[in-house]
Order: C-alpha cells, then sequence, then structure tokens
C-alpha cells in the first residue's frame, strides 16, 4: 500500500499564549456593513445574513510574504473582525452563541473579485473567488468577548484604504454564531468572518496590507 498522508490541523496564533487554536472550519458572512453592501450593489436592509466559507488551510499568520495568487486579475482586501468558537450546537439563541465564543481577531477576507462577479452574474459558485490558497490572513487571537464597537481600519502600505466602526455591523456577532447555527451545527474550532467596512479594493504585487482592529494585535501581510 502507499503511504497514507499525515495531516496537519491548521491553528492560529493566540496573543499572549503560547498554545495555538487549532481551525475546525471558516464561515464568511456577506455585506454585514450598510455602507460595503451598497459598494457592492445590494441594498442594506436587515435581510438575514448569508454565508459562504473558505478552507481551514486558508488561514495565514501575521508577518508572512506571499506569493501573489494564482490566475490573479482583481486581488481585494476586505478587513474583518474574525470570532473563534470554543464550543457549538444547533439552533442556538443568541444569548447561548455569544457564551460559545473563545475569543477574536482582525482578518483579511482575500477575494478575487473578478471571478467573484463572474460568479455572481453566471449564478455559479464563490469558491475559486473566496476559498483559495492563503486566502485568510488572520492576527493574533485575543481571548474574551470582541468589543461591539470601535475601530476597524484596513491600510495598503501605509495608505488607509477602510476605516469603520465595529458598531456598524448590521448583524451583531451572537446573532451571525446563531443564525449559521440554523444551517449547520457550529463547533469548537470554527472561526468566522463578520463583514468588511466599505472601501474594498485591489492589492497590486509588492504591496503590504495591514489591518487593525483598536486594541488588539494588527494583520500584516505582504504580497510578493
Ligand atoms: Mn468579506
Amino acid at each position: 500500500m502507499s503511504t497514507v498522508p499525515k495531516l496537519q490541523v491548521p491553528s492560529i496564533g493566540i496573543a499572549g499564549s503560547s498554545q495555538r487554536f487549532p481551525v475546525r472550519r471558516i464561515f464568511c458572512v456577506g455585506q454585514n456593513y450598510a455602507a460595503h453592501a451598497r459598494e457592492m450593489g445590494a441594498d442594506p436592509d436587515r435581510r438575514p445574513p448569508f454565508f459562504f466559507s473558505k478552507p481551514a488551510d486558508a488561514v495565514v499568520p501575521s508577518g508572512s510574504r506571499l506569493p501573489f495568487p494564482l490566475r490573479m486579475d482583481s486581488l481585494h482586501h476586505e478587513v474583518e473582525l474574525v470570532i473563534a468558537l470554543n464550543g457549538g450546537g444547533v439552533n442556538l439563541r443568541a444569548n447561548d452563541a455569544a457564551s460559545l465564543i473563545f475569543g477574536y481577531a482582525v482578518g483579511i477576507d482575500l477575494t478575487r473579485r473578478d471571478v467573484q462577479a463572474e460568479a455572481k452574474k453566471s449564478g455559479r459558485p464563490w469558491d475559486m473567488a473566496k476559498g483559495f490558497d492563503r486566502s485568510a490572513p488572520i492576527g493574533p487571537l485575543a481571548q474574551g468577548m470582541p468589543p461591539s464597537q470601535g475601530a476597524i481600519t484596513l491600510t495598503v502600505n501605509g495608505a488607509v484604504r477602510q476605516a469603520g466602526d465595529l458598531r456598524e455591523m448590521i448583524w451583531s456577532v451572537a446573532d451571525i454564531i446563531a443564525f449559521l447555527s440554523t444551517y449547520v451545527a457550529v463547533a469548537a474550532g470554527d472561526l468566522i468572518f463578520t463583514g468588511t467596512p466599505s472601501g474594498v479594493g485591489p492589492i497590486e504585487r509588492g504591496q503590504t496590507v495591514r489591518g487593525t482592529i483598536a486594541g488588539i494585535d494588527p494583520i500584516e501581510v505582504t504580497f510578493e
């Protein structure tokens, strides 16, 4: 018999700890800030949140130098609050969902915008637009509940591209977990990207992208 492959569980760093947080799945919420929904041509009413996902091994730590992604015409940045779960369930109530949060971090939902636009037009899946290799840079996790307000920003080579506030989120972190748990059983190790403020835009080769949320460690990656 051929050698059976041994796989490593992907993981992300925890601020102030030598332990790492194992990643089970990565879920992402679309259009959870009104101004971003508008810039994508959508109506930012309180329709239920919608979800897509990235593979667990798409995580990338801060400080990485990344090869420019394959088949790339339009790489876009989306800075987001990422939450990490230490428990799960189905059909959770928002109050119970909040108690499942291990911690939070700032992440970048890297997006092939041209592929996404074509998929939307053709009614095709978003996987290759959102779930490509190294599409989920995430900073170290801060333990505890994420703040419901505070600055969330992204710069490219030091120039501010996105400058929002967590209080602009249409659906709260607890609501998002509760909604997600009506589709799938959420579980310990799950990460959730919670949507991006307005100002998404292109990244070019050679540029450094830095995402911040007030009070926690940033995420910074440079593209080769
Ligand atoms: Mn996003």
